[in-house]
C-alpha cells in the first residue's frame, strides 16, 4: 500500500478503515451474494443500512425526536434554494451572514424566495473574518438566520453559533460537520455535503427541526423539492453506496470516541499547523487569528514563485492537494476529521525543512 498525505479539500480523505471494510464488501455485501449497490433501495438490506445511518447520526448528535434526517441528492449547493424554498415566502425576510464564496452563492439562489438582510459581509476584507456579535445586523422579524459554519476556501470558521434571540439557525456545515459539538437547540436546519468530513459525495445530509417541517404552509414546492416530501417517507432512489459509505464512517467516528474526540483532535492537528506557520515571517496565515478555521488551514508563502516550488516539492513528498483554491492562491491544507495525525505531523516537518532551505 502506497497512500499520500492527503490534504484535498474535498473530496477529501477517507479513513483507510472505511476503505478497507468497503472494499471487503464490494462485491458480496455481507453474504447476499451481491453488492449494496445492486439490491432494491426499498430491500431489507438497504433498509437497514438507510436506517442504522440514520440512528448513528441521531445519536452522535444527540438530536433526540426534534429532528428528521435526510439523505438527499444535489449537493449543499441544492440546499442553497431549497431551503429558501421550502421556507421563505415573497415578502419574508431572512438573515444571511456572508462569509465567503459558499455564502455568496447561498445569498444568491435565496433571492429568488424572499427578501435576504445581508446581517454581515466580509466581503471588503476579502473574507478573512468572522464577524463578532456586534457586527451582525440581524433582522428581528427574519424567517431564519443563514450562516456557513466553515469557509472552505478562505480558512476561516465560526468558534460558536452566532446568537439569534431564537430565530432558528440555517447552517451550511459542509465542511466541518461532526467536526465539534453544537448546540442543537438553537438549528432549525443543517445541511451537508458529505465529501468533506462525512463520505464519499454524492450524498448531503439534511438535518430539519420537525416543528419547522410542520409549518412549511406553501403549496407551489415542486414536490423533490419539498423537505415533506422526503421526511414523510423514501421518495425516491437514494445514493445507496454514498449512505453505506456514510454508516461506515459514522461507525467509525463513534467506535474512536464521537464528536468529543474529534474536537480535541481537530484542535491538536490545527494548532501544529498554526504554531508552524506563525513561527516568523516565512509562512503567514491568511485568516485573521481570531476567525481560524481548523479544517482548512490557509496561508502563504513570500512569493507566488516560492509557492509554486513549495506545492512542487510537497507533491513529490507525497504531501498532496496542498494548493490553495483559486481565488485565494497560497497553499491550503484541508485536515478534516479522517486526517491522521502523521500528515500533520508530515506537512509540518516538510515546511521546517522547506524553510530552512528557501529562508
Ligand atoms: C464544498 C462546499 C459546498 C458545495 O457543495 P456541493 O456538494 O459541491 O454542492 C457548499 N458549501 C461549503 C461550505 C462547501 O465546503
Amino acid at each position: 500500500m502506497n497512500r499520500i498525505h492527503n490534504f484535498s479539500a474535498g473530496p477529501a480523505i477517507l479513513p483507510l478503515e472505511v476503505l478497507q471494510k468497503a472494499q471487503s464488501d464490494l462485491v458480496d455485501y455481507e453474504g447476499t451474494g451481491t453488492s449494496i449497490m445492486e439490491k432494491s433501495h426499498r430491500g431489507v438490506d438497504y433498509t437497514q443500512v438507510h436506517e442504522e445511518s440514520i440512528s448513528l447520526l441521531n445519536s452522535i448528535l444527540d438530536l433526540g425526536d426534534d429532528f428528521e434526517i435526510l439523505f438527499l441528492q444535489g449537493g449543499a449547493s441544492t440546499q442553497f434554494l431549497m431551503a429558501p424554498m421550502n421556507l421563505l415566502f415573497s415578502g419574508q425576510t431572512a438573515d444571511y451572514i456572508n462569509t465567503g464564496a459558499w455564502s455568496t452563492k447561498a445569498i444568491k439562489e435565496a433571492k429568488a424566495f424572499g427578501e435576504i438582510n445581508e446581517a454581515y459581509s466580509g466581503k471588503d476584507r476579502n473574507f478573512t473574518h468572522i464577524p463578532t456579535q456586534e457586527e451582525l445586523k440581524l433582522n428581528e422579524q427574519a424567517k431564519y438566520v443563514h450562516f456557513t459554519s466553515n469557509n472552505t476556501i478562505f480558512g476561516t470558521q465560526f468558534a460558536t453559533e452566532p446568537e439569534t434571540n431564537g430565530v432558528p439557525l440555517v447552517c451550511d456545515a459542509s465542511s466541518d460537520f461532526l467536526s465539534k459539538p453544537i448546540d442543537i437547540t438553537r438549528y432549525g436546519i443543517i445541511y451537508a455535503g458529505a465529501q468533506k468530513n462525512l463520505g464519499p459525495a454524492g450524498v448531503t445530509v439534511v438535518i430539519v427541526r420537525k416543528d419547522i417541517l410542520d409549518s412549511i404552509n406553501k403549496f407551489d414546492i415542486p414536490t423533490i423539492m419539498d423537505y415533506r416530501t422526503h421526511a414523510e417517507k423514501l421518495f425516491n432512489t437514494p445514493p445507496v453506496f454514498p449512505v453505506y459509505m456514510v454508516k461506515l464512517v459514522l461507525e467509525w467516528l463513534q467506535k474512536k470516541g464521537g464528536i468529543s474526540f474529534f474536537e480535541q483532535f481537530n484542535a491538536k492537528k490545527a494548532k501544529l499547523l498554526y504554531t508552524a506557520i506563525d513561527q516568523d515571517e516565512f509562512y503567514t496565515g491568511t485568516a485573521d487569528h481570531s476567525s481560524r478555521s481548523l479544517m482548512n488551514v490557509t496561508f502563504r508563502l513570500l512569493s507566488e514563485k516560492l509557492e509554486k516550488k513549495f506545492l512542487k516539492e510537497a507533491s513529490s513528498a507525497r504531501l498532496d492537494a496542498l494548493k490553495g483554491h483559486r481565488s485565494v492562491g497560497g497553499i491550503r491544507a484541508s485536515i478534516y476529521n479522517a486526517c491522521p495525525m502523521e500528515s500533520v505531523q508530515a506537512l509540518v516537518s516538510f515546511m521546517a525543512d522547506f524553510k530552512a532551505r528557501n529562508g
